[in-house]
């Protein structure tokens, strides 16, 4: 099938214009016309090979939103005009452990990602800054017209990489959350930590997002250069999510952690981070992390969006302003998620 999209053929040049094929679509798949796509810092982080792992041509993108355009002849969850959205991952072995237990993004075989990956059968995938894209529909997620789908796109990564995390480590009515970060991420988990009940404090660089972060759900919020603020919540929190996509120090937010305390790595950072062993052992901490979320968690989390009314707090773009979106997502400075508009191609 004919696609055309926006590519990166190198790790130092922009993006551009990109004619490329993708498979015809199968019994079991579905053809999304592609009308809004969020970029993730993941899709920086790979477009500039800061994580050693890039294939080239790369057409990044996934947090992909759209209308069906066409449907295999097997397929039940769809029709042709319906919503849909394909997120990080387009397939897995479905027959290991973590398969079988809906924990696809740890599959034994490996996924395969929505682009920047080869699938089973050693084809290159791409992702979606395109016009469309072909994907079995157990991997593409239903999507409820009640929500502004521009704003839902983000959901399919930045929205399911924290709602995973704070349902596995149970956060609720009675628990204080911390956030790490407020960019794409990071809002979206302030949103779900406020929207459980949670007590949630905002860690952020940026001073001038202290109002923002009050906005999306914040009960407090710190400015991390104010060693006094931060010296306020040690040993206080249950729970800490991070979401920055850069080297910082994590033994500043361990301290913070109370008796028993989760943090947990979302975050990327393409350089290994300093541990300091008694940052662990005091308070009998523990530092985990998550990757985005299973099939079933996603469509329970885009469920839970639209009954409760949350989307991403987006900024729309265009294909022709890709370089000026990633400058700015790399300074922080996006409120709070670029959102590509596909009409823009
Ligand atoms: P983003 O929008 O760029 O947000 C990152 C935030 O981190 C920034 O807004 C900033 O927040 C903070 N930050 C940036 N540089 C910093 C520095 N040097 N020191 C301290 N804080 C800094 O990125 P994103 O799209 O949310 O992605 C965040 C990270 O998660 C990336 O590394 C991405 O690859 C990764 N990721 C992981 C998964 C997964 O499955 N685990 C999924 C998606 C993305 P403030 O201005 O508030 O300080
Ligand atoms: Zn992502
Ligand atoms: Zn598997």
């Amino acid at each position: 099938m004919k696609s055309h999209g926006y590519a990166a053929h190198d790790a130092k040049s922009a993006l551009v214009p990109f004619d490329f094929e993708r498979r015809e679509p199968g019994p079991k798949d579905v053809v999304v016309g592609i009308d809004f796509c969020g970029i993730c810092h993941s899709d920086i982080h790979q477009v500039r090979n800061e994580w050693d792992n890039a294939i080239y041509p790369m057409v990044p993108g996934h947090e992909i939103v759209g209308h069906v355009t066409a449907v295999g002849a097997e397929v039940t969850k769809f029709k042709v005009g319906d919503l849909a959205g394909v997120g990080v991952m387009v397939d897995s072995c479905r027959v290991c452990e973590n398969c079988k237990a809906e924990a696809q993004p740890y599959c034994e075989k490996g996924m395969v990602g929505t682009y920047n990956a080869k699938t089973y059968d050693g084809e290159l995938t791409f992702g979606g800054y395109s016009n469309n894209i072909v994907c079995d529909e157990k991997y593409t997620h239903t999507i409820s017209p009640k929500l502004d789908l521009a704003a839902v796109a983000p959901l399919l990564c930045a929205g399911i990489t924290t709602y995973s995390p704070l349902k596995h480590w149970k956060v609720g009515p009675s628990s204080k959350v911390g956030v790490v970060g407020l960019g794409g991420l990071g809002h979206m988990a302030l949103k779900f930590a406020h929207s459980f009940g949670a007590h949630v404090v905002q860690f952020t660089t940026s001073a001038g997002k202290a109002e923002d972060a009050k906005r999306l759900g914040a009960d407090e919020v710190v400015v991390t250069k104010d060693a006094n603020a931060m010296q306020a919540h040690a040993r206080s929190l249950d729970f800490i999510i991070d979401c920055v996509s850069a080297p910082h120090d994590m033994n500043a937010y361990l301290a913070l952690l109370r008796l028993n305390g989760t943090l947990c790595l979302v975050g990327l950072p393409e350089v290994p981070l300093e541990i300091a062993a008694f940052s662990m052992v005091a308070d009998r901490r523990s530092l985990s992390g998550s990757m985005i979320g299973g099939m079933e968690e996603t469509q329970e989390m885009l469920d839970y969006c639209a009954e409760k009314g949350i989307v991403s707090d987006i900024e729309l773009t265009t294909v022709d302003k890709l370089p000026e979106a990633y400058e700015r997502v790399v300074k922080g400075d996006v409120k709070y998620r670029f959102v590509i508009d596909l009409k823009s191609l």
